[in-house]
């Protein structure tokens, strides 16, 4: 790899949105995302499904609204 031509390569913290952080291989210093491995539905699945399953529940005994 010849010096000179590339962008300084380093650690960037990586912070989610779910507030989870991690660290990857980057030309940044730091890095926000919406969303991360820990929070994607494709790696959590049926417990992330759940946990706004539960929002839902706590928005509508907030306003009153009864389940159907
Ligand atoms: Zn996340």
């Amino acid at each position: 790899m010849r010096e000179g031509i590339h962008p300084e390569y380093q650690q960037a913290k990586v912070v989610c949105n779910c507030g989870n952080e991690f660290t990857v291989g980057s030309t940044k210093p730091e890095i926000h995302v919406e969303i991360c491995s820990k929070c994607h539905p494709f790696y959590t699945g049926q417990q992330k499904a759940s946990s706004i399953r539960g929002r839902i529940d706590a928005f509508n005994r907030k306003y009153g609204i009864k389940n159907a």
